[in-house]
């Protein structure tokens, strides 16, 4: 199907036997992509014997549709789209044991086993979320792949921000939230050895289109839809985030991603519930340091470094 979306793009009258030609498959195998892409939902004109015209594209991750007007130099390049897998991160984990390069994205339209921190549980259902996972090949000692984590945080939450105009802000280390409620959780992967990294796989679920939540989750998730009170993309969407990661990737050459880090920040200075395995206390998160730790100042005035990954830090108040 993307070969033909990939031709009709333009929104020119197209004939289906240039498309057979140029492709190399029968007319037939025209008509039924063709056919194919009208029940994905694409709004396509069939002009009389001249061909087949697009008149409209439904908002889904397909290629051809994340690719045109995407104008960045590495991140989706290439971008990989698949109707429904286990989890994007996954895939993309295997792809990168097998070779697949620096700024490889691949999506999902659903993700039936989607995780989160500590193997949690990530929902993604059908055409209403985005499932995204953006591999990397960094060339920074493992110490520092903690950075890439709030790295990645900072990059959605900027395309958020860029698209749909809402105050994305993000609860360390890496969950992005709008008006308090969570739109996006973020769960980096890595293969790496004392000496080097070898891959980090960056995922993302963006709540985009879904309206309702269940009961678990109605009271601390939101999606972008919900707080815009409109359909957002899910195209741009992806789009503005590979852009933003571009930008990202930028300020951490630059030396100037912590101070940008903490502009998104909707943990600093904040009261906040440290929920470690067996203990939680209170205190107030005072800043987070250049290799990603958060440092809460508790009561008694003590200072106590939070590594990400061991806790979930909520605020006193409520969710953030
Ligand atoms: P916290 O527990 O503070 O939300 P966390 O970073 O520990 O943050 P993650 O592990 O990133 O949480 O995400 C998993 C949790 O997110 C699940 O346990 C569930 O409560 C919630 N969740 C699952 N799917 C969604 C979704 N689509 N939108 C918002 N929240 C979700």
């Amino acid at each position: 199907m993307d070969e033909i979306l990939t031709a009709l793009l333009p929104g020119e009258v197209v004939s289906g036997e240039k498309m057979s030609e140029s492709l190399g498959i029968t007319r037939t195998a025209v008509w039924k992509k063709v056919t194919a892409l009208r029940e994905r939902g694409f709004e396509i004109e069939s002009v009389g014997r001249k061909g087949y015209r697009l008149i409209r594209s439904p908002d889904v991750l397909m290629a051809p549709l994340i690719s045109a007007g995407l104008g960045t130099k590495w991140a989706g390049h290439p971008v990989i789209c698949h109707e429904c897998v286990d989890s994007t991160n996954r895939v993309l984990k295997q792809m990168a044991i097998n070779g697949a390069g620096h700024g490889t994205l691949v999506l999902a339209n659903e993700q039936t086993g989607g995780r989160g921190r500590r193997g949690r549980g990530w929902l993604t259902p059908k055409d209403t979320s985005i499932a995204m996972s953006l591999l990397l090949r960094p060339e920074i000692p493992p110490a520092r792949v903690a950075l890439l984590s709030l790295a990645a945080s900072v990059a959605v939450a900027k395309g958020i921000e860029q698209v749909t105009g809402l105050p994305a802000r993000i609860k360390w280390p890496n969950d992005i939230v709008v008006n308090g409620k969570k739109v996006c959780g973020i769960l980096l992967e890595m293969e790496a050895n004392e000496q080097s990294v070898s891959y980090v796989v960056a995922g993302a679920g963006i709540n985009v289109h879904i309206l309702e939540f269940p009961e678990e989750i109605r009271e601390t998730a939101t999606s972008l839809d919900l707080e815009c009170g409109h359909p957002v993309s899910r195209v741009k969407t992806v789009q503005a985030v590979m852009r933003a990661a571009e930008e990202t990737e930028q300020m951490l050459r630059q030396g100037t991603f912590m101070s940008v880090y903490e502009q998104y920040s909707a943990t600093m200075g904040r009261p906040v519930s440290v929920q470690a395995v067996g203990e939680t206390f209170t205190g107030t998160a005072e800043r987070i340091k250049e290799d990603g730790v958060l440092v809460v100042r508790t009561a008694s005035g003590e200072l106590r470094e939070v590594m990400a990954g061991d806790v979930s830090v909520r605020g006193l108040m409520g969710y953030v």
